[in-house]
């Protein structure tokens, strides 16, 4: 993309209404406008790293064979009612009705809906087990939406239900989406810890939650600071394989980590003292179990081995898409702007011409962004006639990773400069070598 040609609105002010930096920056990066409270419209730099997160979500779902579908925002009353939910949720619910006087609502999330689907065509254990998900907007009327996307009333969310036939293969697959979301959040440059939760409005047996540490997290949580040296890294993880899942799990919730919801002082005074950390978070997703709840409400049941109905076993998983991009900007910026890990960048270098309109200069900048985009890279050359400095700026506020610069000097000398945004370290190259680079970098992301 030419930025001449691309729509980048970026604030040279501080907005005043954003309270944390992530919001502050998305706004001044262009990357979203507020229409409403809590409601946003995704401009086409922030919708391009929606679309990497999701896309991200996509393929680690579907790795585990989780299977993908989409379900609408807009759903009927009357499953709410069934489940005894519509009257529990309360006035985060949006309800709407229809002009024939039908009770609607937009979906803060799918239980009953999934339920509805599966007992309409599943009637066999043969068929199992299931998990089914989509990527599809909610709404939740928030008391205090604030933090931009942090905190929104709509919000992309990824939502899986599985269908087991008995309890055990039902906590197979918590352990799997455990193990699937470790490797989810740490392609995004992330850790999210797992920690015990409360399970809140949905209910069940069994839920953890997934925080990413920022000082302006809305949760506080307790850990033993051993939890943050453990990562997935790559490893290879068979998902029909009970052990395996089950010993990721063990390993990763064998030490404190907890949220004020469900802190247990006497507990965590146990952990050495110098390993005792309380700290905040920010939770980018949740996975439940809750056993029968949902198939015996609204009679989801399968015919078992033995020839007799069995209601099913169900979890549900969450993961906050729309969130994430304001967890990875709180874990991943400094004070001149955005620093986007590899895994999501909107584009995958900055293109940085510092005599636009010099015949050489402009030539070798076309010849980098061709050779960049016929290796499948996707660069954002800076085209624009301006000045190094307000270049610089907009290129360290919107975050990519990698910068070329292009100068006559260089140019005189056979090179360009390769930046990292992340240490701000430079080097001189000629133009093929930083292709190369480059392209040996990103082969190792996706
Ligand atoms: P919270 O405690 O933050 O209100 P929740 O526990 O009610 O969230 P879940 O039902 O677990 O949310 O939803 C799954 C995920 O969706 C959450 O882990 C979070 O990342 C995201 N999410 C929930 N509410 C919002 C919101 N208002 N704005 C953006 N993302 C949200
Ligand atoms: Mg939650």
């Amino acid at each position: 993309m030419r930025l001449s040609q691309y729509f980048l609105p970026v604030l040279k002010e501080n907005p005043a209404e954003a309270q944390i930096v992530s919001h502050r920056l998305m706004l001044r990066a262009g990357m979203i406008k507020q229409s409403s409270a809590g409601i946003y419209s995704w401009l086409p730099l922030g919708y391009k790293v929606l679309r990497k997160v999701e896309e991200i979500v996509h393929q680690e779902q579907q790795r585990v064979g989780h299977i993908p579908m989409l379900m609408p925002t807009l759903q009927s009353a009357d499953l709410w009612k069934e489940s005894g939910r519509y009257d529990a949720y309360g006035p985060e619910m949006l309800r709407i009705r229809d002009r024939q006087d039908r009770d609607m609502l937009y979906g803060p999330t799918n239980e009953e809906m999934i339920t509805d689907i599966f007992r309409s065509h599943v009637g066999s254990y043969k068929d199992l087990p299931l998990t089914l998900y989509h990527i599809q907007w909610k709404f939740r009327d928030e008391i205090r939406p604030r933090f931009g996307v942090m905190r929104g009333r709509e919000f992309l969310m990824k939502d899986g239900y599985n269908f087991d036939l008995t309890k055990e293969d039902a906590l197979h697959a918590y352990n799997r989406h455990l193990v699937s979301y470790l490797r989810t959040y740490e392609r995004m440059g992330l850790q999210a810890i797992p920690m015990r939760a409360d399970s809140g409005p949905i209910g069940g047996d069994d839920t953890h939650e997934f925080l990413v540490l920022a000082e302006t997290g809305e949760s506080e949580v307790f850990y033993d600071s051993e939890i943050t040296d453990l990562t997935f890294g790559d490893r290879e993880i068979d998902p029909s394989d009970h052990d395996a899942c089950r010993a990721v799990l063990d390993e990763f919730t064998s030490r404190y980590a907890r949220t004020d919801e469900t802190h247990d002082p006497e507990l965590f005074a146990k952990v050495p003292e110098e390993r005792q950390r309380t700290a905040r978070g920010i939770e980018v997703g949740q996975i439940f179990y809750f056993g029968t709840k949902y198939s015996e409400a609204m009679n989801a049941k399968v015919q078992g081995p033995d020839g007799k109905q069995v209601a099913v076993h169900m979890g549900s998983h969450g993961i906050g898409v729309s969130r994430l991009l304001g967890a990875i900007i709180e874990a991943s910026h400094d004070d001149k702007g955005i620093i986007w890990p590899e895994g999501v960048t909107p584009f995958h270098a900055g293109i940085v011409n510092l005599k636009q309109g010099d015949a050489e200069a402009d030539a070798a900048c076309d010849a980098l962004y061709n050779s960049l985009k016929a290796l499948g890279l996707d660069p954002l050359y800076d085209d624009r006639k301006g000045g190094a400095g307000m270049k610089f700026a907009t290129m360290d506020l919107i975050g990519l990773p990698w910068r070329i610069t292009v100068g006559p000097r260089g140019l005189k000398n056979g090179v360009v400069e390769l930046t990292s945004r992340r240490t701000g370290e430079s080097e001189e190259l000629p133009p093929e070598q930083a292709v190369e680079k480059l392209a040996t970098i990103y082969a190792g992301i996706a």
